[in-house]
C-alpha cells in the first residue's frame, strides 16, 4: 500500500506535513528518505508548525537528535552522519516515548527502527516539484494515510 502526493513548492510540502501533524500522536515514528535537498528538513519544518513549535527547526546533522517542545515533543533526528557506524544512541527511548519522532535518512539505522512506522520518500520531480510517497507499515499508519489522502 502506498500513497502519492505531488508538491509544487516548499510551501506545499510544509502544508502537507502540517496536515499530517494533526493526525499524529505520541509514539509515532516518521522515516524520511530522499537525496540531499529533496526536502526532508522542509517537511519536518511543516510538521513542527503543525505541532505548534515556534522555534526554528533546522537540520540536526551534527547533533543527530534535536528535541522541540510543542503540543507534544518532536524528536528530530538526522542519522546521515551515522553511516557505517553502529553507534547506539538509545533510539528506542525516543520511538516509544511521549513525542513524535522524525528520522531523516532512516534506512541507515534500519535495524533499530520499530516495525510499525510511516516511511515518506521525497524525490525531485520537475524544478521545484517533489514527489511525496507515503508507505505505511502497520494498521495505524495505513488508516492514517487513508484519512490524510481522502
Ligand atoms: P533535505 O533535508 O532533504 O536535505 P532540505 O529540506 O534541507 O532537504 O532542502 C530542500 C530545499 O529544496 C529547500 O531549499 C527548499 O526550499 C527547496 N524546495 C524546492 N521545492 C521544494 C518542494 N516542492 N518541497 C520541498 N522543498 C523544496
Ligand atoms: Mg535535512
Amino acid at each position: 500500500m502506498e500513497f502519492q502526493y505531488i508538491s509544487n513548492n516548499a510551501d506545499q510540502t510544509k502544508a502537507f506535513a502540517k496536515k499530517l501533524a494533526s493526525y499524529l500522536q505520541p509514539g509515532d515514528v516518521i522515516a524520511l528518505e530522499g537525496d540531499l535537498g529533496a526536502g526532508k528538513t522542509t517537511f519536518t519544518k511543516g510538521l513542527a508548525e503543525g505541532l505548534e513549535i515556534t522555534k526554528n527547526v533546522n537540520s540536526p546533522t551534527f547533533t543527530i537528535i534535536k528535541e522541540y517542545k510543542g503540543t507534544m515533543p518532536l524528536f528530530h533526528m538526522d542519522v546521515y552522519r551515522l553511516e557505517n557506524s553502529d553507534e547506539d544512541l538509545g533510539f528506542e527511548e525516543y520511538f516509544e516515548g511521549l513525542g513524535v519522532t522524525v528520522v531523516e535518512w532512516a534506512h541507515l539505522i534500519k535495524d533499530q527502527l520499530p516495525p510499525e512506522l510511516l516511511t515518506i520518500y521525497l524525490t525531485h520531480s520537475n524544478e521545484g516539484a517533489r514527489n511525496i510517497k507515503l508507505v505505511p507499515a502497520g494498521k495505524r499508519y495505513e488508516e492514517l494515510c487513508k484519512e490524510i489522502m481522502q
